[in-house]
């Protein structure tokens, strides 16, 4: 194999993407052109070029699916089948990924114009977790049948009348919706719980980056998940809008945009179907003034620039306390005008740890789309019509500075003394903007981290442990982190339930909790016969 340049990357990517499964929908186990045979391209983030073009599946295709869906659900063999080889087929799936992170993350990169030893390390990370949510089956059998303490002197009630066991059943056919910012990662943790719990699963990825995505219908061949149990439709909002509607669609697990979120849950309320909903944030960094200087800028960049800011988590409000504010934004500038531009995210493979001098935002990536890159611009245009100081950045970089590429770059941007009413403060940009307020006292930080509609995920930054945790505490967010250090910061742990408080998101992903939303909790009740017998008789004894 020659080895990958500058001058062949996206040819190389190419020669990956001639495989099957990243040219036809799957479904019912096999893989098939559209009904309509249409396409959609997809663009390199670096240069703007089409690099390839993948099916666009619509509602027919959809309901082909769902026909092949029904008919897996009706067999009943997968839901049947104990969790724990349900959970093999998943770790298997998983070590397909670990495979082939080399070929996926290449292909990550051209797709998200993410840097590819960035992409790599996540896809080792997803691998990581599709085997832990392998493991889970085994969990979930051992949880079922588990007798309930019905009462029996609490709260003074009398002891229930029958013998009951709780029983996690799967839901049913479930819609699979992800965004594109961590493709694999994002659509691998619906599909593995989904899977693993027992339902019949369709899958409907980004048509901004997706194409990983496909991969994981290979995988499903591969280790021979049962046909129709999983199928995967490449297509827009309207094809993701048509998997909603179905009737047959027991619940929707959506990653995306809070405005997408409320659509979905819209659509999903006349068939009151469930919803599990992964939003927008724009969470804080919280920063007092007894923080070390250059922790606090590390944890900063890492925390607001990381995938090019377009990142749920994106640490995009720093609120810093006001006897370090100036000090704190000089260093921040200082470093922001030093890091490049990343113009070819296929070969940037070698890079140290800082943030600045090797870490995992040493590099400023491209922003995902041309439709993406100009909201950015049209918002910073906005904000500087609206008067809010722009500090540093603030607009598209001199070409110069990007090898005159036609790549969709936006220089990193700290907007300072930003309203609190503001859309800089309140809205989601999706792209390398910090905003910026200060504080004087713990009760102002407070009030200042929660002072919007989102509540995913925020940052305490002191070296007093006893005032991280006490503001920690009062934050209101899926996740909070308290820290001297920022060591750690945005990783997830997949044994670590998170979600999002209010416009965030609707339920919890990752962990037990996270496996436990594709289930139904059902309580099966005895009477006349002991547990034991009614066991022995039924099909899950
Ligand atoms: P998006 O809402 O535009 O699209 C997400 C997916 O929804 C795509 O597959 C799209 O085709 C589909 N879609 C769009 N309209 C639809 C409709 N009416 N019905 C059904 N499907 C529809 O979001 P995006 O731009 O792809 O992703 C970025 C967003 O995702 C950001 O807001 C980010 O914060 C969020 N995100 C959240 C998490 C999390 O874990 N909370 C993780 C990653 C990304």
């Amino acid at each position: 194999m020659t080895e990958i340049t500058k001058n062949n990357s996206l040819e190389k990517v190419q020669e990956h993407l001639k495989a099957e499964c990243f040219n036809k929908l799957f479904i019912g186990g096999h893989f098939v052109d559209p009904i309509d045979g249409q396409k959609m391209p997809t663009y390199y983030p670096a240069t703007g070029e089409v690099f390839h073009e993948l099916p666009k599946g619509n509602a027919n295709d959809i309901g082909s699916a769902i026909d092949a869906a029904e008919a897996a659900w009706l067999d009943g063999a997968w839901a049947n089948m104990p969790a724990a080889e349900r959970g093999d087929l998943i770790s298997r799936m998983a070590q397909g990924v670990e495979e082939n992170i080399e070929a996926l993350a290449a292909i990550e990169a051209a797709d998200v114009g993410k840097p590819f030893r960035q992409a790599a390390m996540v896809l080792s990370g997803a691998a990581s977790e599709g085997k832990y949510w392998g493991s889970l089956g085994a969990v979930l059998d051992a949880g079922q049948d588990t007798p309930v303490n019905s009462g029996g002197g609490m709260g003074g009630l009398p002891p229930a009348e029958w013998d009951v066991v709780y029983r996690r059943d799967p839901i049913g056919i479930v819609g699979l919706i992800s965004a594109w910012n961590y493709p694999i990662n994002v659509a691998f943790r619906k599909v593995a719980p989904a899977l693993v719990a027992g339902n019949c699963a369709i899958l409907k990825p980004s048509e901004i980056a997706g194409l990983s995505c496909m991969f994981l219908a290979k995988l499903a061949q591969d280790v021979g998940i049962p046909e129709g149990v999983f199928s995967v439709v490449t297509g827009d909002r309207e094809t993701g809008a048509a998997l909603v509607a179905s009737p047959s669609v027991s619940m929707v697990s959506f990653t995306g945009s809070s405005l997408t979120g409320t659509k979905i849950m819209e659509a999903s309320a006349p068939k009151l179907s469930q919803v599990a909903l992964e939003l927008g944030g724009k969470s804080a960094m919280v920063i007092f003034e007894d923080t070390d200087i250059e922790r606090a800028v590390e944890a900063t960049i890492k925390g607001c620039l990381t995938n090019g800011g377009q990142i749920c988590t994106a640490h995009t409000r720093l609120i810093v306390q006001e006897g370090i504010k100036d000090h704190l934004l000089k260093e921040l500038k200082n470093v922001l005008e030093k890091i490049p531009y990343c113009t070819d995210p296929i070969t940037e493979r070698e890079r140290g740890d800082r943030a600045w001098e090797g870490g995992i935002t040493d590099v400023l990536q491209p922003i995902v789309s041309a439709s993406q890159h100009k909201k950015i611009v049209d918002f910073l245009n906005e904000t500087k019509a609206a008067g809010i100081k722009i500090y540093t950045g603030g607009r598209v970089p001199d070409p110069a500075d990007v090898k005159n590429s036609d790549g969709y770059f936006i220089q990193p941007t700290i907007l300072t003394d930003v309203p609190r009413d503001s859309d800089a403060w309140q809205k989601e940009i999706f792209g390398p903007v910090l905003s910026v307020r200060s504080f004087s006292s713990e009760a102002e930080a407070i009030t200042e981290a929660n002072s919007t509609a989102f509540g995913l995920a925020s940052t305490v930054m002191s070296s007093d442990p006893a005032k991280a945790m006490r503001v920690a505490n009062r934050i209101r967010a899926g996740a909070v982190f308290a820290t001297s250090t920022g060591e750690g910061l945005l990783a997830e742990h997949p044994a670590v339930s998170r979600g999002g408080f209010g416009c965030s998101g609707v339920g919890r992903e990752l962990g037990i909790n996270g496996l436990h939303e594709y289930t139904e909790l059902k309580s099966v009740n005895y009477s006349g016969f002991s547990i034991e017998e009614a066991k022995k008789i039924s099909n899950h004894g």
